[in-house]
C-alpha cells in the first residue's frame, strides 16, 4: 500500500525502524495532493515548502531519539484552528486574510509531538453547517463519490485524511462537527468531553459547545491523536483540570461486562433503511464481542434540535460582533460613517448561513425575548443533560447511527436549511450535555456511500468509546478499505 494510505501507528513503526523517512512519507502525501487535490478541495491553504523542512526536522529528531509521539506524520488542521504564520480563515471572505500571530494549544501539541503540518482544511463557514457547503471558498467532496458532500462542517478534515491527502487531521465539533463528516467518509471521528481539550486558538463558534477533536484512518490512531491533544491548558478557563489516561490501554479485545444502552428516540421515522440495518449489524458485533445491550429512554431527545438552533446562534452573535472591520480581517474601505463601515464590512465578509445565525442568535437575546427563547433552551439543556446522567446509572455507553441518512448529493438541500438542521438530531444532545461521542464506520450504503456508528459516553469517559470502537472495527475488518475512485 502507498505511504499516504497508511496509519499512523504502521508510519510510526516504518519511521522507527528507518524503513521510510519522514521526508519520503510527507512527499508521497504531497504526490498523492498533487494528484487528487483537484478533485476532493480538502485545502484551503497549503504550504508544501514548509512541510518538507518540518519533515526534514522529524528525520533528525527521529535518528537522534528525540522524535515525539508523532514525529514525521503529516497531518491536517480545520482552518478554525489558529496557526502562527500560516493563514487562518474559518472558511470566511471575512478571515481571508488572516494570519495568526500564535499557535492554538492542540497545534502546539501537534508541533510538540512532532507532526509534519501540511495544510488547512476547509470547512462550513466559522463552522456553521453540516455539509461544509457554506465554505466561502467552495466545498470539499466527498472522496468516495465527489459528486456528494463529505459532511460537516469539519469537511475537510474528513476528506483529506479519506483521501490520503494527509494521515490524520484536527476537527472541531460544536453540534457533531467531527462526528457527521467522520460518517460521510467512512473515518474515525472523536468529540471529547467538553474541557478534556483546549479551547485555546480555536476561533469561537458557540463557546458552551465547541471542542477540539480528531479524525483519523483506524480506533489506535484515534487514541493516539487523543494522547497528543488531551489534557490541561490554563489558557481555556473552561478545561478541565485533570489528568489524561493513556488512551492506548483502553484498545484491548473483548467487550465483557459492558453494557450498551439502544436509545429508542435515535431509530426515529425516517431513518435511512441502510443506516439502520448497518447500524443493527455493528450492534450484534459488539454484541459478540460480549457486550450487553439494553434498550434505554432518552425522553427529551425531540427538543435537542430546537434548543441547539437557539443556544449555538445566540453565542454565535456575540462571539461574531468582534468581526467589525476594526481589529481582524475584511474593512470595507468605500464608507464614510464609522456605522456604515461596520455595515458594509459585515455584509459583504459574511455568507448567508452565517448572517442567518447571527439574525436569529441576535433576536432570541434581545430584551423581552430572552426568558422565552434562550433560557427556556437553557433549562430544557439541563434536561436533556438530566436525561444522559440517569441513563448513565444503567449502561456504560449508548450506540445509535450518526447521521439519519448517508451523504446528499452537493446542493441537494441548499435552500433548505430547515432539513439540514433536522439531520443534526443524533448528534447535537452530545453537545448540549458536554459528553463524549465517537464515530467509527460500521458500513456502507448500496450506492458505496460510508455509514457511521455512533458511541456516546458518560464525561471523561473517553476509553469505553474507544474500546467499543476498538472491538467493532476488529469484527467488521473495513477500516483498511480506501476510496479507489480518485
Ligand atoms: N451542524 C451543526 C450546525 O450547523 C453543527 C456544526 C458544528 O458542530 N460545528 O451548527
Amino acid at each position: 500500500m502507498a505511504l499516504h494510505a497508511l496509519t499512523i501507528h504502521e508510519l510510526r513503526e516504518m519511521l522507527a525502524n528507518g524503513q521510510v523517512s519522514a521526508v519520503e512519507v510527507t512527499r508521497d502525501v504531497l504526490d498523492r495532493i498533487e494528484k487528487v487535490e483537484d478533485k476532493v478541495k480538502a485545502y484551503i491553504t497549503l504550504d508544501p515548502e514548509l512541510a518538507l523542512q518540518q519533515a526534514e526536522t522529524a528525520d533528525k529528531k527521529l535518528k537522534d531519539g528525540t522524535g515525539g509521539a508523532l514525529c514525521g506524520i503529516p497531518v491536517s488542521v480545520k482552518d478554525v484552528l489558529c496557526t502562527d504564520g500560516m493563514r487562518t480563515t474559518c472558511g470566511s471572505r471575512i478571515l481571508e486574510n488572516f494570519v495568526p500571530p500564535y499557535d492554538a494549544t492542540t497545534v502546539v501539541k501537534l508541533k510538540q509531538a512532532g507532526a509534519v503540518l501540511i495544510g488547512k482544511v476547509s470547512m462550513d463557514e466559522f463552522a456553521m453547517g453540516s455539509t461544509s457547503e457554506h465554505c466561502a471558498f467552495g466545498p470539499p467532496k466527498n472522496p468516495w463519490n465527489t459528486e456528494y458532500i463529505c459532511g460537516g462542517s469539519s469537511g475537510g478534515s474528513a476528506a483529506s485524511v479519506a483521501a490520503g491527502e494527509c494521515i490524520a487531521s484536527l476537527g472541531t465539533d460544536t453540534g457533531g462537527s467531527i462526528r457527521q463528516p467522520a460518517s460521510h467518509c467512512g473515518v474515525v471521528g472523536l468529540k471529547p468531553t467538553y474541557g478534556r481539550v483546549s479551547r485555546y486558538g480555536l476561533v469561537a463558534f458557540a463557546s458552551s459547545l465547541d471542542q477540539v477533536g480528531p479524525l483519523t484512518k483506524d480506533v489506535t490512531d484515534c487514541a493516539q491523536m487523543m494522547n497528543v491533544i488531551s489534557g490541561y491548558d490554563a489558557n481555556d478557563s473552561t478545561s478541565v483540570p485533570q489528568e489524561a489516561p493513556d488512551f492506548r490501554n483502553a484498545l484491548t479485545e473483548g467487550l465483557r461486562g459492558m453494557k450498551i444502552g439502544i436509545p429508542k428516540e435515535y431509530f426515529l421515522e425516517g431513518l435511512d433503511p441502510e443506516v439502520e440495518k448497518n447500524v443493527l449489524k455493528g450492534i450484534d458485533l459488539l454484541r459478540e464481542a460480549g457486550a450487553e445491550t439494553v434498550e434505554v429512554s432518552l425522553p427529551h431527545t425531540d427538543y435537542c434540535v430546537a434548543v441547539y438552533y437557539l443556544i449555538a446562534p445566540a453565542e454565535a452573535s456575540s462571539n461574531l460582533a468582534r468581526y467589525d472591520g476594526v481589529r481582524y480581517g475584511l474593512r470595507d474601505k468605500t464608507s464614510d460613517a464609522l456605522v456604515d463601515m461596520y455595515r458594509n464590512s459585515r455584509s459583504q465578509g459574511f455568507g448567508d448561513e452565517v448572517k442567518r445565525r447571527i439574525i436569529i442568535g441576535t433576536y432570541a437575546l434581545s430584551s423581552g425575548y430572552y426568558d422565552a427563547y434562550y433560557k427556556k433552551a437553557s433549562q430544557v439543556r439541563t434536561l436533556i443533560t438530566e436525561d444522559y446522567r440517569k441513563v448513565f446509572e444503567r449502561c456504560d455507553v449508548l450506540v445509535s447511527p450518526v447521521n439519519p441518512t448517508p451523504a446528499w448529493k452537493l446542493a441537494e438541500k441548499i435552500d433548505d436549511p430547515m432539513s439540514v438542521y433536522l439531520s443534526d438530531i443524533l448528534t447535537i444532545s452530545a453537545n448540549l450535555a458536554g459528553i463524549p461521542g465517537i464515530s467509527v464506520p460500521c458500513g456502507f450504503s448500496g450506492e458505496g456511500l460510508p455509514i457511521g456508528l455512533q458511541i456516546q459516553g458518560a464525561h471523561f469517559q473517553e476509553e469505553k468509546l474507544l474500546s467499543a470502537a476498538f472491538n467493532l472495527e476488529q469484527r467488521l475488518n473495513i477500516s483498511h478499505l480506501r476510496p479507489d475512485n480518485l
